[in-house]
């Protein structure tokens, strides 16, 4: 599915950059769409193009308050994996570790996937419980996953120091090859590309205010830029649902933390896979040589997307503990994220008690590499009204009839 033809590149080679087409267009607004999709990341970008591709649903908007790909897409630390716990959660996230093989190809756009492992360390006593738990789960499941010796996992990360001392010994790991990781913004152009071709129009700088309703159903959005009509309206804005689900008086168990990561100078390959020590820190090398550097998002719930000093200190003491090699290593920037998280820390991918108005969110600090199966399924949802297979464990009715869905390797839970 590309965006280029030909002609388009004989244009280029002829007359130079600026005759390139734009990546995506944005179109005049109009007063009514079949379906308006707030906001511009992976997800609802994902889902514009299924509608699309999938379900032949061309007259669809997609608004964002900023720009595309500027909310947690674009922020995250892009860890793909699929060694969930509950068997909602690994059924989808294996499908969608297919989806990521072929997206490149689907989108025919690199979105730079490399599949290359991801090592857990394991440093307590109930975390070792909790893996062989999650092995035998996974391994009836056909995911592979596997709990290795601290030999094995030194083997695996030259740099991980098992000599001194440490507050927490490294007990055992787990390894799961098929982990990977994506470019992030790569994603949200390809998608953006691809469903522009398409016919959806995607509109930067443009808040949704409120959600409107007329008899109990949806009847639209409350923009910036004016009132648009749609008879589905869906929500894709991550660390904002609560507040944006609010206007049409609906209430989400969702609470916004800041989530921070860091990246430092560039080095030569020195780690070839990703590795986490869940809830304190976690890494992988970027191909232009940086770490990538996460941990344990903030204390205090917060809408801001900066993040407070105290858990720069803790992942970062985390970091020199396991790795002491890096301590003279330059950090180059920090940012934050705002995520949504359910108590269940479980994602809500469901229909709502508003005719119309359907919600993606609660993906805490999971969210990126479910961009393709969500964006899939969020898609057929919205357009059949019906929820698959593999999204139906994530309805936002688990709560009402007291079936939360626990998932110890979820949302907050570390990636
Ligand atoms: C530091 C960090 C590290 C992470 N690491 C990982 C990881 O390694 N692996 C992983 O799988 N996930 C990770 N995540 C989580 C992942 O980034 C998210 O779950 C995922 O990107 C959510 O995608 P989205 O499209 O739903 O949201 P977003 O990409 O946040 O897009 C939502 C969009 O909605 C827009 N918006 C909000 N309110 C409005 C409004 N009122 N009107 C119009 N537009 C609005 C925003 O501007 C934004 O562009 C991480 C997150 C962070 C912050």
């Amino acid at each position: 599915m590309g965006a280029y033809s030909f002609v388009d590149l004989l244009r280029h080679a002829f007359l130079g950059p600026d005759a390139a087409k734009r990546a995506w267009q944005e179109r005049p607004l109009k007063d009514r769409y079949d379906a308006i999709i707030v906001g511009a990341g992976g997800h609802g970008l994902a889902t514009a193009y299924n509608l699309a591709a999938r379900h032949g649903m061309r007259d669809v908007l997609v608004l964002d308050k900023g720009w595309l790909g500027g909310g947690n897409t674009g922020r995250n630390t892009v860890t793909i994996r699929a060694n969930y716990l509950r068997e909602e959660s690994i059924r989808f996230h294996a499908e969608g570790l297919k989806l990521w093989r072929e997206l490149s190809g689907v989108l025919g756009y690199n979105v730079m996937f490399s599949e290359r492992g991801q090592l857990d360390l394991i440093q307590t006593w109930a975390k070792l419980r909790d893996v062989k738990r999650r092995q035998s789960t996974l391994r009836l499941a056909g995911v592979p996953f596997d709990i290795v010796s601290p030999a094995e996992a030194k083997a695996r990360v030259p740099i991980l120091d098992l000599d001194e001392p440490k507050r927490l010994p490294v007990l055992a790991a787990t390894w799961h090859p098929t982990a990977g990781i994506a470019r992030h913004d790569a994603v949200a152009w390809g998608y953006a590309r691809a469903a522009s071709a398409l016919g959806v129009n995607i509109v930067q700088n443009c808040e949704v205010r409120s959600i409107t309703r007329a008899g109990g159903k949806v009847a639209g959005v409350e923009t910036a830029r004016g009132r648009i009509a749609a008879d589905k309206v869906a929500l894709a804005v991550s660390g904002h649902a609560s507040v944006l689900a609010a206007t049409a008086d609906l209430r989400l168990p969702i609470e916004t933390v800041p989530l921070q990561a860091f990246v430092s100078e560039p080095l030569k390959p020195i780690l070839s896979c990703i590795v986490n020590s869940p809830a304190q820190v976690y890494l992988c090398q970027s191909d232009k040589g940086e770490l990538v550097i996460g941990g344990g998002s903030d204390p205090v719930p917060s809408y801001v997307q900066r993040g407070d000093f105290t858990t720069i200190e803790r992942v970062t003491a985390h970091l020199v503990e396991l790795f002491p090699i890096l301590g003279r290593v330059r950090m180059l920037r920090q940012w934050a994220g705002a995520i949504d998280l359910c108590h269940d820390t479980s994602p809500i991918v469901s229909k709502t008690p508003v005719e119309g108005l359907y919600i993606d969110a609660g993906w805490g600090s999971g969210g990126f590499k479910a961009i393709p199966a969500a964006g899939r399924e969020f898609a057929d949802l919205i357009a059949k009204d019906m929820p698959s297979d593999l999204i139906g464990g994530f309805a936002l009715s688990r709560f009402e009839r007291g079936r939360p869905l626990y998932e110890t390797a979820g949302a907050s839970n570390r990636d």
